[in-house]
C-alpha cells in the first residue's frame, strides 16, 4: 500500500470546505479505481479560523477516519500551516493544496503519474495567466519574480504555486529547514530535486474571499527576497561607495568656489539619506536573525482529531 497525505491549510474556509470535500472525494475515488495500491489521508490545518471551519473539520473527522486535522491556537499564517502539515503527514507522498479549489483536485492523477515511479520528486502547477487578478497585483507579482531571480541564486519560477505533489524524500528535506521566517516558494526550489511543471490557466476562488491584501502580499515578497538573497546588503555597500565618490566633486567645488551653504546642505541630506537607507536594510536582516535566534515554535497546536475524537467518545459514554 502507498499512502498519499493531502495537506490543506485553511483560514476561514467554511464556505469552501464542503465544496472541497466533494471534489477531493471524487478524485480520490477515481485514483483508487485506477491504482488499487493507493490509500489516502486528508490533513487539514485550521489556522486559527474565526468562522465555522473548526466545527466543520470536527464533523468531517468523526464521519471519515481518513480525515485528520490540526487546529492552531491562533492565526500563524499559511507558511506555518504548510509546515505543520508536512511535519505531521504520514504519507509516502504528500500533496499541499489550497481549500478554495484554486488548486484543482482534478490535477492529482496526472501529478501522481509523474512522481509514482520516482521519475520526478515533485509535480506542481504553474499559472500561465493571471486571469481574474487585478492588473496592479499582476504587475507587482511579475516585478517581484524578476527582481528575485536576478538577485538570488534560488530560482523561483514565475507563476509557480504552493500546489505540490511531493515524494517523502523531498518532504523530509523541506522539514530539515526549520527556519522561522519561511518562504515556501524559495524553500521548494532551494532543496532541489526533480520537479515537473504542469501549466494551466488561473482559476478563480470557488467561495469566500482571498485573505491576502495587497500590502500583505508586498510584505510577503520582501520576506521572500530577504530569506533567499543577501543582495540588498550589497546594495547598501554600493550606495555607500557611490555616494562617497559623488561627494568628491562636491568637495572640490566647495574648495574652489569657497563653500556654499546650499552645497553643504545638499551633501548632508544626501549622505544622511544613504546612511539611513543602509542602516534600515541592515536592521531588517538583523531583525530576521533576531527572530531566528529565539527559536520560537513555528506553530502551536490547540486541538487535533485525536484529542477531539477521545473527548467526543468520553462525552458519549
Ligand atoms: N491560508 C491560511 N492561513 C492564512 C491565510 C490563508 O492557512 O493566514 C490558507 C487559505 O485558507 C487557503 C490558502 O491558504 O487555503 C490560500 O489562501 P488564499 O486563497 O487566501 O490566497 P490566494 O489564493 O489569494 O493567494
Ligand atoms: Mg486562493
Amino acid at each position: 500500500m502507498k499512502l498519499i497525505s493531502i495537506v490543506v491549510p485553511c483560514y476561514n474556509e467554511e464556505e469552501s470546505l464542503p465544496l472541497f470535500e466533494n471534489a477531493i472525494n471524487d478524485v480520490i475515488k477515481q485514483m483508487q479505481e485506477e491504482h488499487a495500491e493507493l490509500a489516502f489521508e486528508l490533513l487539514f490545518i485550521d489556522d486559527g479560523s474565526k468562522d465555522k471551519t473548526l466545527p466543520i473539520l470536527r464533523k468531517m473527522a468523526l464521519k471519515d477516519k481518513r480525515v485528520r486535522y490540526i487546529s492552531f491556537s491562533r492565526n500563524f499564517g499559511k507558511e506555518a500551516g504548510m509546515y505543520a502539515g508536512l511535519k505531521n503527514a504520514k504519507g509516502d507522498f504528500v500533496v499541499v493544496m489550497d481549500a478554495d479549489l484554486q488548486h484543482p483536485p482534478a490535477f492529482l492523477p496526472r501529478m501522481y503519474n509523474y512522481v509514482k515511479d520516482g521519475e520526478f520528486d515533485c509535480a506542481t502547477t504553474r499559472r500561465v495567466s493571471r486571469q481574474g487578478e487585478s492588473k496592479i497585483r499582476s504587475a507587482f507579482a511579475r516585478l517581484f519574480y524578476k527582481i528575485m531571480n536576478k538577485i538570488s541564486q534560488t530560482e523561483i519560477v514565475d507563476g509557480a504555486q504552493d500546489f505540490r505533489f511531493m515524494s517523502r524524500q523531498m518532504v523530509d528535506a523541506i522539514l530539515d529547514m526549520p527556519e522561522y521566517n519561511r518562504f515556501s516558494k524559495g524553500i521548494f526550489s532551494w532543496v532541489g530535486f526533480k520537479t515537473q511543471y504542469i501549466e494551466y490557466e488561473n482559476v478563480e476562488r470557488e467561495a469566500g474571499t482571498s485573505s491576502w491584501s495587497f500590502w500583505g502580499l508586498f510584505k510577503y515578497s520582501l520576506e521572500g527576497i530577504m530569506a533567499f538573497s543577501t543582495a540588498p546588503l550589497s546594495v547598501a555597500i554600493f550606495l555607500g561607495g557611490a555616494s562617497c565618490i559623488a561627494s568628491l566633486p562636491m568637495l572640490i567645488n566647495a574648495i574652489v568656489k569657497s563653500s556654499k551653504t546650499s552645497g553643504i546642505l545638499c551633501a548632508v541630506f544626501f549622505m544622511g539619506g544613504i546612511q539611513l537607507c543602509c542602516t534600515g536594510i541592515l536592521g531588517q536582516y538583523f531583525a530576521k536573525a533576531y527572530l531566528e535566534g529565539k527559536h520560537r515554535p513555528i506553530y502551536i497546536m490547540r486541538e487535533n482529531e485525536e484529542i477531539y475524537r477521545s473527548r467526543h467518545q468520553a462525552a458519549g459514554v
